[in-house]
């Protein structure tokens, strides 16, 4: 089984040239058993202006989701207000350096059924600038394809891709097809709820 708690970060780096003949997604090796999931959002003051903008990249997923599997009741997440109830915390806050966006996936039981995760956001660069509202999507969604037991992808057209260049994007990135196949791959058609595929393989080759 994994180890109990999985950092991922998204750093600020330029896009990579070598070139790449297959693209394959990597798994966590973790999934959710139950649907809704339920999301809890803390925003520094100051941040407030990006809610709707973390919603919009909830809301990418969930119809993603639904429409690839042809599932319209499934793949949801609701807001909560009581952060112990929550399934996904959400904190934004405005600097938090070089970091853009960061998941902590927990699975104390190492059972491989995800426990809790934990993300963190940044409303601001590197340099204080706050981020435009598409690049601030853009890391939400990747780092909840993160929260839903997603790894890195080779392809720099997937949400998955883990370089991020905010100074050349400025518009939005949603799951491609490669990253939700992924994701159905290991929940199937029916939502993050069970019954899910058994062993999570290492990776999805698209
Ligand atoms: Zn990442």
């Amino acid at each position: 089984m994994r180890t109990s708690a999985l950092l991922i970060a998204v750093l600020v780096a330029v896009p990579l040239v070598a070139a790449q003949t297959d693209e394959s997604i990597s798994y966590l090796g973790v999934k959710w058993d139950h649907e809704p999931l339920k999301v809890y959002v803390a925003m520094q003051r100051g941040t407030e202006g990006y809610y709707s903008s973390l919603l919009t990249a909830l809301n990418d997923w969930s119809s993603a989701l639904k429409d690839a599997s042809g599932n319209s009741q499934a793949f949801d997440f609701v807001i909560v207000s009581d952060r112990k109830l929550a399934d996904i915390t959400v904190n934004v806050r405005k600097n938090t350096g070089m970091v853009l966006g960061m998941a902590s996936i927990k699975d104390r039981r190492r059972d491989g059924i995800i426990d809790g995760v934990h993300i963190s956001l940044a409303a601001e660069n590197a340099l204080g600038r706050p981020l435009g509202e598409e690049d601030f999507r853009n890391i939400a969604r990747h780092e909840i394809g993160h929260a839903l037991g997603l790894g890195h992808s080779t392809d720099e057209g997937d949400l998955m891709y883990p370089a991020y260049d905010f100074a050349e994007v400025g518009y939005d990135v949603l799951p491609s097809a490669c990253d939700v196949a992924a994701l159905l791959n290991i929940y199937y058609y029916d939502g993050f709820g069970e019954p899910n595929a058994g062993e999570i393989p290492p990776s999805y080759q698209c």
